[in-house]
């Protein structure tokens, strides 16, 4: 699948604001949203219009953006949302965070969905005990993602877990750093959702 190769802090630039797209060099004085804030290329300091379309466009940019998702992907998981039950809007962030790179990465098994989604497609996961290599894969309450068990000797396994064991996993997941595993304990409510994300906003760019 066709994915996006180019200067990711410049996605962050462009939204006015951190995605994390980088893993510590995120939370680090080197972050280029700290540097330059302004948006990139040769018209970045220009005037900005607040359009109403401008803004959905926005929200629905930042949205994929922050969950590396390309934009046939993002319209299939909004078709998805609008036809379940609830809240659409709501919905599709929930189909995003059970993304298997997503959990990957709030597990700590990764620095950043980036990341993941590399460690994922190299087949360093099991999902309920089966290996999966598809990042994309959607996981259900009750699900357990554990690091494979040759995987977790590897330097760069042991490395990342270690380095992100400080960082707060989801209140979703149930996460046994010792055993590398992590259990989607339910999908998560609005509120359980740490993204920068305006979800009506998006619904009202793809109802036009
Ligand atoms: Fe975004 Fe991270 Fe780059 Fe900062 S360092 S601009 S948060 S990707």
């Amino acid at each position: 699948m066709a994915r996006y190769t180019g200067a990711v802090c410049r996605l962050c630039r462009r939204e006015g604001q951190k995605l994390f797209l980088k893993g510590e060099r995120c939370y680090s004085d080197k972050c280029s949203v700290g540097i330059r804030a302004y948006a990139p290329g040769q018209h970045g300091q220009g005037r900005k219009k607040n359009s109403e379309y401008g803004l959905q466009l926005r929200a629905k940019q930042k949205a994929r953006r922050f969950y590396g998702v390309q934009e046939g992907q993002f319209h299939h998981y909004f078709e998805i949302a609008e036809r379940k039950t609830g809240v659409t809007g709501e919905n599709l962030l929930r189909i995003l965070e059970s993304r298997l790179d997503n959990v990957v990465y709030r597990a700590g098994f990764a620095s950043s969905r980036a990341e993941a989604r590399q460690l994922v497609g190299h087949g360093h996961f099991e999902v309920n005990g089966h290996r999966v290599d598809i990042a994309s894969y959607l996981l259900r309450a009750g699900d357990v993602v554990t690091v494979c068990e040759k995987s977790r000797g590897l330097d760069k396994i042991k490395a990342v877990v270690e380095a992100n064991s400080a960082h707060p996993v989801p209140q979703w997941i149930d996460l046994n750093r010792d055993a590398f595993e992590a259990k989607v304990v339910n999908l998560p409510t609005r509120d359980q959702i740490d993204a920068p994300v305006e979800e009506q906003l998006i619904v009202e760019f793809y109802s036009k």
